[in-house]
């Protein structure tokens, strides 16, 4: 069994190949929840949402996230109300934020309604937000505001400066049935290629989490999202010194930490051009490999795949 930490478009390119190389039944995705907001009523789940649409092959093709084909009906109606659209919502995809905001009202826990709407759409693996519970990743400012992270990502993309991330409830969440044993029970746990900060971070933020991440008998191996320097797409260089990491593949790896001096990884895989940084990686006690890791090819992603498990292996095999 497959246990992957994720957020959104990082994990779902990376998860098209591990989906390639493994049963998909054999695969576990704990999804990061801290994204998620509450618009017109309606609770939005970016990332789960992201993985289930690059999953079921629906997923817009230049966007990379979003639904394929999609049309805005709705909104244009609402700036006929007077609203200022300031965050994307097409038809098909508020669709889907319907049919999950009724059924959470009718009580409904959200890691049944996901695994019901992932099951529809064809998946096979089990998707599960890290809780049930909700937690929110809050933006302090240097100018001083607290913003919900998609005010300040997409009202504000990733303009003012950050001095302090916040993830409200995650220390009373409770894991979503199924993550910690998952957690316990898997042969290789595999940290996404997603948003150190706000996307995996929120999920190591859950206590309970964080106690069967350190108690796990498996390899815990990481994806650099950090190429050559930069982030391949979206604005992580807006928020890892914000929280003291450097942006380079070694300094992520830093960041997060060895397990064995409390921190999260056993083993990282650094992309090919990243090859230099694999000996300060090695410094900090974890095995180490550098790949091409730029996940537009599918066959590149189900090669990384088959890395990060031979990785895994290997450091499992280590004294
Ligand atoms: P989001 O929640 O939709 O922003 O997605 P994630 O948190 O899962 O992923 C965002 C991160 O994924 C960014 O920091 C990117 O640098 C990284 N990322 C995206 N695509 C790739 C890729 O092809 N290769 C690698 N190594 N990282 C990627
Ligand atoms: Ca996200």
């Amino acid at each position: 069994m497959v246990v992957v930490l994720a957020g959104g478009v990082g994990a779902a390119r990376f998860l098209r190949g591990l989906t390639a190389v493994v049963p998909p039944e054999d695969i576990t995705v704990v999804v990061n929840v801290g994204d998620d907001i509450e618009l017109h009523g309606l609770r939005i789940c970016p990332d789960l949402d992201s993985i289930t649409y690059w999953l079921a092959g629906l997923v817009h093709p230049e966007q990379q996230w979003g639904r394929d084909d999609e049309r805005f009906t709705v909104r244009d109606e609402l700036v006929r109300l007077g609203h200022a659209p300031w965050f994307t919502l097409g038809d098909r995809d508020l669709a889907l934020h319907l049919h999950r905001t009724a059924q959470l009202r009718e009580g409904v826990p959200l890691s049944t309604v996901t695994a019901d709407v992932a099951a529809r759409h064809g998946l096979t693996l089990r998707l599960l937000p890290v809780t049930d519970d909700r937690i929110e990743t809050r933006i302090h400012t240097a100018d001083r505001r607290d913003l919900h992270f998609q005010e300040w990502w997409v009202g504000e993309r990733a303009g003012p400066d950050v001095d302090r991330v916040e993830f409200r409830g995650a220390d009373a969440a409770r894991p979503a049935p199924g993550v910690v044993e998952a957690i316990r029970d898997a042969g290789t746990v595999i940290v996404a290629p997603s948003n150190p900060v706000v996307s995996v971070a929120p999920i190591t933020a859950v206590p309970a989490v964080a106690s069967a991440l350190a108690a796990t008998s498996a390899c815990v191996v990481g994806v650099s999202p950090i190429v050559g320097g930069r982030v391949v797409r979206g604005m992580a260089h807006r928020l890892l010194p914000a929280v003291g990491s450097s942006v380079d593949a070694a300094g992520v790896a830093g960041w997060y930490g060895a397990r064995r001096d409390g921190g999260l990884l056993d083993a990282w895989i650094v992309d090919a051009t990243d090859v230099s940084s694999l000996e300060a990686v090695r410094g900090l006690g974890l095995a180490a490999r550098a790949m091409d890791t730029l996940l537009d090819d599918p066959e590149v992603a189900a090669a990384l795949a088959r890395g990060v498990l031979e990785l895994a292996e290997d450091a499992g095999r280590a004294p």
